[in-house]
């Protein structure tokens, strides 16, 4: 297992969504769902456009779909994908770093005053680290379309992450992502099937795929 630091910007990023974005933590769920669409679209440009993943259709890549379920008594849900997947160097370079220069540029706007900046998050959007908003340790367990093994990222989001090699039941057995949020105090209101339900709706009306929510109603 290694234990790596985030870049500096990633650990400002954090704790500015933290401090401006926690009015409106639901957020977290439209991000996440939308990382989701993005990864299955591009695998589906890819299955179309090469020929080794074209062949992988069936064996190795499922059809689209992203999943959510939630585990109420644990406290957890989780977001899947059948996307286009991370590997290692992937993992360590999307969710360890700031790759997009959208983020820099917002980086660099900002003020430090909580009101302005929150405007200035929601014209950015902030992506893949407002989940940390409502949890203290989220696990992505990822393999990439076209690779083999699965990778496990882990973190409480706040100085860095921990990357390894994923066995047993944590493989996955085919492409995609799988984002695995232990809700905190401020995410446990998101435990419940309805309430899910509810945010789902409300930001997924343009995704593309099919989204399947599962939870056992107590
Ligand atoms: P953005 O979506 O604007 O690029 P995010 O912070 O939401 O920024 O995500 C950062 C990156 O992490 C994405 O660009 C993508 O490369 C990777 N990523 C996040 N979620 C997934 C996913 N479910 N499947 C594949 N890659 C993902
Ligand atoms: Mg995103």
């Amino acid at each position: 297992m290694s234990k790596q630091q985030f870049q500096t910007e990633v650990s400002q990023l954090l704790q500015l969504i933290v401090h401006s974005l926690y009015s409106h933590p639901e957020i977290f769920l439209r991000e996440l769902i939308s990382n989701s669409s993005d990864a299955l679209d591009k695998l589906r440009h890819l299955t179309l456009t090469d020929d080794k993943l074209k062949s992988l259709v069936g064996n190795g890549i499922d059809a689209p779909r992203i999943d959510l379920t939630l585990d109420e008594e644990n406290k957890t849900l989780t977001i899947s994908d059948t996307g286009i997947g991370m590997n290692e160097e992937d993992l360590v370079a999307h969710l360890g770093t700031i790759a997009r220069s959208g983020t820099k540029n917002f980086l660099a706007q900002l003020s430090g005053d909580a009101k302005k900046d929150s405007n200035l998050i929601g014209q950015f959007g902030v992506g893949f680290y407002s989940v940390f908003m409502v949890s203290d340790k989220v696990e992505v367990l990822s393999r990439k379309a076209g690779e083999d093994k699965t990778f496990k990222w882990t973190s409480d989001g706040k100085t860095g992450f921990e990357l390894e090699e994923a066995t047993g039941d944590d493989a996955r057995p085919t492409a995609g992502t799988t984002v695995l949020i232990h809700l905190n105090e401020e995410g446990a209101q998101y435990a419940s099937g309805y309430r899910l339900q509810e945010i789902v709706k409300k930001y997924s009306n343009h995704i593309a795929f099919p989204i399947f929510l599962t939870y056992e109603k107590s």
